[in-house]
């Protein structure tokens, strides 16, 4: 079973007036099969976690460690993470011009596999992933993110994570601007995975209300750039009625 062990992480972005420190000390331990959602107050870092597991350039670490089963995951290249099974859908996605979806799933694929799927199996599995997740076929010609809706991208994300098979998928948002049909469907996309037992998940989110598609089997509350409680899928029950206010107060 795969493990990802984030021990004592402390992140950095550079701001205008120098480095300023946005995580400060997160633990955290996510095996393969388990569902753990990450919940907090906008500006809390959960975006920041997201972005340095995945190994953007924009955030530094200046503590701590990351293995995913044992092997160092922040000497990895954003690449080399991908292949080692760690997927991370933005909360944010960014256009890629000139690219469509199919080829650009066919060349992820081929990335994290280490070779090219058989075209025959291939268009298949892709055919039916997008009509579970009711994706009009055409929608496979479209250049990636150009002029997709709020609802396109994420389902676009749980296409890929379908698709990709990660250990470790760590889904940033996914449940913002969608309607409540976008959000269900998206919802039993992430749940089939999750049935897999295969993949462990990091569900980043502000709102409970996605966690009455999935149910989380520990829910951590993200303040000031740590873990300020951890609990099982209650906690964020507490959270719905009582909000983030407990934590915030007198932080940061
Ligand atoms: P969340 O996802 O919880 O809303 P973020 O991780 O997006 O939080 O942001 C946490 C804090 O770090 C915010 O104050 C944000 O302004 C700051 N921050 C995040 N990324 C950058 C960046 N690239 N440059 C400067 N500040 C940043
Ligand atoms: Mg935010
Ligand atoms: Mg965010």
């Amino acid at each position: 079973m795969a493990t990802l062990e984030i021990h004592d992480l402390h992140v950095s972005v550079e701001a205008e007036n120098g480095p300023r420190e946005i995580l400060k000390g997160v633990d955290l331990t996510i095996k393969q099969g388990e569902t753990h959602a990450v919940m907090g107050p906008n500006g809390s870092g959960k975006s920041t976690l997201a972005y340095s597991l995945a190994g953007h350039p924009k955030y530094t670490v200046t503590g701590g460690t990351v293995t995913l089963d044992g092997e160092d995951v922040l000497e990895m290249s954003v690449d080399e993470r991908a292949r080692a099974g760690v997927f991370l859908a933005m909360q944010y996605p960014v256009e890629v011009p000139g690219v469509s979806v199919s080829n650009f799933l066919r060349t992820s694929a081929t990335a994290v596999r280490g070779e090219a799927p058989k075209l025959r199996t291939w268009v298949k599995e892709v055919k039916e992933a997008m009509a579970e997740l009711q994706m009009d076929p055409a929608f496979a010609e479209r250049n990636v993110n150009e002029g997709f809706s709020g609802g396109e991208k994420k389902r676009h994300e749980i296409l890929q994570l379908e698709l990709l098979k990660p250990k470790i998928a760590i889904l940033d948002e996914t449940d913002s601007g969608l309607d409540v049909d976008a959000l269900r469907i998206v919802s039993e996309g992430v749940n089939r995975v999750r049935e897999s037992g295969e993949v462990g998940t990091l569900l980043i989110t502000h709102y409970t209300r996605i966690l009455r598609y999935i149910k989380p089997d520990f829910v951590h509350v993200f303040a000031n750039g740590r873990i300020a409680e951890s609990g099982g899928a209650e906690l964020a029950d507490q959270l719905e009625n009582e909000g983030y206010d407990k934590y915030v107060k007198g932080g940061a």
